[in-house]
């Protein structure tokens, strides 16, 4: 599957095969920042020590800012003439909103896709 595969797909950055996160609530608020621990195969530790995931904010950031700025040139080439400027807002709020817990997760597995290599014949045994 590769690196870029397995970011995308939330899965383990060493293997490819372990779940970051726990994908049966995916849409329930409850567990929104719950991760698992280790990779389930080959035994990574994400979070390899406090505050490791800080820079997944600025994954956050620049994924928020791609949004943003999407959503303003659409509305600039395609709507601006059909839709009042705050009903676009509204729009975008709600988008941004829908997306939250997709833009999380996905930062963290990309920050965790920069910072892990790709090997998927290592293992760690669970402590
Ligand atoms: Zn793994």
């Amino acid at each position: 599957m590769g690196k870029i595969g397995s970011a995308v797909k939330m899965k383990c950055p060493r293997c490819g095969e372990g779940e970051l996160y726990d994908r049966t609530n995916l849409f329930s608020l409850k567990g929104i920042f719950s991760m698992h621990k280790n990779c389930s195969n080959c035994g990574l530790k994400y979070e390899k020590e406090v505050g490791f995931f800080y820079g997944a904010m600025y994954i956050s950031y620049m994924l928020n800012i791609a949004l943003f700025v999407t959503a303003t040139v659409g509305y600039y080439m395609f709507f601006e003439d059909k839709y009042d400027w705050r009903f676009y807002i509204i729009i975008y709020l709600l988008i941004t909103f829908t997306l939250v817990r997709w833009i999380y997760r996905m930062s963290r597995s990309l920050w965790l896709m920069i910072m892990v290599s790709y090997d998927p014949d290592k293992k760690d045994t669970i402590k």
